[in-house]
């Protein structure tokens, strides 16, 4: 059994693996590197959905390699935010069907989702100078790799460029219920990440996941050492809500007709559905133009999950 968390009792210089306890029988677990010197507070969380894996696996990673006597301020990470979705292999979890990326700020005296959204905005949120949520395509779709930040935040927007990753994308503004809203909420500046997923971990990108955390340490100046410069191939701009994606209209087998990142016309075909004959009982088109950042590629779709989804280059 883990030691409860307690930032107070974390001493300066250490690490430490923690639970924080949600309600009875629910806990995060919380990995602790207390620099041995002052500065500010790097809080990640992975798998607040729980099929997206890089993000878990670059925290364990980083814990290992991070020694607390270098550091000038600490990480607070949280690998796996949402245990209930996790232990079952899905993006939702399955004791409440809810959605920890769209329940913020939570409720404590909801549901296991609500629960675990309200003890994670208050226990951890207040502690960070700046947060970062490392996110995935999960099982179903597929990303660029990527990392995305509220224009109306430049601590925000110095931080994604400082990520490292190789697709940046800048929102006019991010939905509520978010993670990254609720830490705007609280004035804490903040990133996510998204990358391939697929139920795996793709090697570049588990090596984005991890450089963009040390990186962003640098930046923050939690760890010492030069940043060496690393601009983004492509940048996006545009709303960045999957919900808004084109939807599937009925259960079917879908073969998408583009590929991530390409440049689309309104009205042209992204894909098309098949029913187990193989006969085309449905189609789907741009409902804009700019490049495709999302594609839904499993084939097997249930209605209403998003299918694409559409944004703007950036100037
Ligand atoms: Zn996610």
């Amino acid at each position: 059994m883990m030691p409860e968390f307690d930032w107070e009792a974390a001493g300066a210089g250490r690490k430490g693996r923690y639970a924080l306890t949600v309600r009875e029988g629910l806990a995060l677990p919380v990995l602790v590197v207390r620099g041995a010197h002052a500065g500010p507070v790097l809080l990640v969380s992975a798998g607040v959905h729980g099929d997206e894996y890089e993000g878990i696996q670059a925290i364990f990673d980083v814990f290992e390699t991070l020694d607390p006597d270098r550091m000038h301020g600490s990480l607070i990470a949280t690998p796996v935010a949402n245990p209930p979705a996790f232990w079952n292999g899905t993006r939702v979890s399955p004791l409440d069907g809810g959605n920890l990326a769209r329940v913020f700020p939570g409720d404590a005296a909801g549901g296991p989702t609500q629960a675990i959204a309200w003890c994670f905005g208050q226990r951890l949120l207040p502690l960070a100078d700046f947060y970062l949520d490392l996110h995935s395509a999960g099982v179903k779709w597929l990303m660029p790799t990527l990392v995305g930040y509220h224009a109306g935040d430049p601590a925000a927007e110095g931080g994604a460029e400082a990520f490292g990753a190789p697709v940046i994308w800048r929102h006019e503004s991010i939905a509520p219920g978010r993670t990254v809203s609720a830490a705007a909420a609280r004035g804490v500046p903040g990133l996510y990440v998204e990358g391939r997923g697929a139920g795996r971990i793709h090697p570049d990108d588990l090596a984005v996941y991890r450089e963009g955390i040390l990186r962003l340490m640098r930046h923050l100046g939690i760890l010492e050492g030069a940043l060496a410069p690393r601009p983004p191939r492509l940048r996006l701009a545009g709303d960045g809500n999957i919900d808004e994606g084109v939807p599937a209209r009925q259960r079917g087998f879908l073969t998408p007709r583009v590929e991530l990142l390409q440049p689309v016309g309104a009205g042209d075909l992204l894909g098309t559905l098949h029913d187990e004959w193989g006969r085309r009982i449905d189609e789907f088109h741009a409902p804009r133009a700019g490049v495709v950042v999302l594609i839904h590629a499993c084939p097997l779709v249930e209605p209403g999950e998003p299918l694409f989804l559409i944004t703007g280059l950036a100037e």
